[in-house]
């Protein structure tokens, strides 16, 4: 009983023990670089090409079209720079407006050379609207980049209509997978994506360590330079047990995806359905339906400048979330931009509380959160304004 609870899965995950046990060797005597053509070096790039292809096979890829990176913001990065760069001109970038810092930033510093950005709108749910794409799309685009899950709300953006609609104007299209990959199931041939950056620490992989899809025939230019590794498009001595984790949770995740999707997605039912009937003042946040199977947000009506201190609370009562996500920590207290673009108010969107749930949760961490997390919102001090009406309501509704 006196364990923790971590539901903060989306802001990292703890490592498989499977993972780790692949990595093992080559923390300790395979410690060979992969550009080596002695036997230490012939093992490690064996290892390193065998994860590339288990990495491949959870997008459906071909182990030739995955770029290893130092992290998913790095794949970010080299996706947005690496296509305006190889296309020679500024150019013109389309992104969404709810987008992770790694692309939002990212498009902040090729507006400082010129490039132009498009930030589309979303809607209540944060989904994107075709609607806006097909507007944007009418001036000359070099690349579309739209995240296929977003980390605050959850929400799983339509990749395969944005992208086929991105195609049919012979634009590039780019997805920041890194919420979505080992969590949802991705082919990049059925959504018709051209460069998908993933992650490995958000599905119980270790940190540090990312990959771009790039399609075959794509261009990209590299954003670090040096001794040409991974196609000449990412130099670096290969982090080989970082590789070597990716590829054995990758393949974890292949195999385990569809009943860990189903299994999350009722722990989060079943705590969605609780929070309705325990306090009505909770609302949620996010697509009710097109969501990640393991994420829910909510803010509290009323409470809204109480997250910060919930959130102690429930940390002191042994469980782990999050207000708004870990990359914006530490603008806490200030509005979530996430909810603000979603049309939340200031208020509103101060109040986040995020869980998201991984392989490790039980069914008993569930029950338990649900006895702790009452008793925590009833430790603060500002009470609850029930009936209040705004437009934000809408969702206000059950939270089941
Ligand atoms: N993109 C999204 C949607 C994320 O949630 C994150 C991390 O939270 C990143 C990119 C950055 O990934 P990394 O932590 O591997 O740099």
């Amino acid at each position: 009983m006196n364990s923790r609870i971590y539901f903060d899965h989306s802001a990292t995950t703890p490592l498989d023990p499977r993972v780790l046990a692949a990595m093992g060797p080559f923390l300790g005597g395979a410690f060979g670089n992969p550009s080596s053509l002695h036997r230490e070096g012939r093992v490690a790039r064996e290892a390193v090409e065998t994860a590339r292809a288990q990495v491949a096979a959870l997008i459906g890829a071909e182990p030739g079209e995955i770029i290893f990176t130092a992290s998913g913001t790095e794949a970010d990065n080299l996706a947005l720079i690496g296509a305006v760069r190889a296309s020679g001109k500024p150019g013109h970038v389309v992104t969404s407006s709810i987008e992770h810092a790694a692309i939002l930033e990212t498009c902040r510093f090729l507006a400082e050379s010129g490039t132009k950005i498009t930030h589309l709108p979303v809607d209540v749910d944060g989904l994107v609207g075709p609607e806006s794409l097909l507007r944007a799309l009418q001036s000359n685009v070099t690349l579309v980049s739209i995240m296929a899950a977003n980390n605050v709300v959850g929400t799983l953006q339509p990749i395969e209509e944005l992208a086929h609609i991105t195609k049919l104007h012979g634009v590039l299209f780019h997805t920041d997978a890194v919420q979505a990959a080992g969590k949802i199931p991705l082919d990049v041939n059925r959504l018709h994506v051209d460069l998908l950056s993933l992650s490995a620490h958000k599905f119980h992989g270790p940190k540090g360590i990312g990959a771009l899809y790039v399609r075959k025939g794509v261009r990209l230019a590299p954003i670090v330079f040096g001794g040409g590794q991974e196609f000449g498009l990412r130099s670096a001595t290969e982090n080989v047990a970082g590789i070597v984790g990716f590829g054995a949770a990758a393949d974890i995740a292949r195999e385990e995806l569809a009943d860990e999707a189903a299994r999350l997605a009722r722990f989060r039912e079943r705590i969605a359905a609780e929070l309705s009937r325990t306090l009505p003042h909770a609302y949620p946040f996010g697509h009710p339906v097109h969501r990640l199977p393991g994420h829910l947000s909510f803010g509290f009506r009323g409470q809204e400048r109480e997250v910060g201190k919930l959130l102690v609370a429930l940390d002191a009562a042994g469980v782990a979330v999050s207000a708004g996500s870990a990359c914006s920590a530490h603008h806490s207290g200030e509005p979530s931009g996430v909810l603000l673009s979603m049309g939340y108010d200031a208020e509103r969107a101060r109040g986040l509380l995020r869980l998201s749930m991984g392989r490790f949760n039980t069914q008993q961490e569930v029950d338990r959160f649900l006895e702790i997390l009452p008793c925590a919102v009833a430790t603060l001090t500002r009470p609850a304004i029930p009936g209040e009406q705004s437009v934000t309501d809408r969702r206000a509704v059950a939270l089941a």
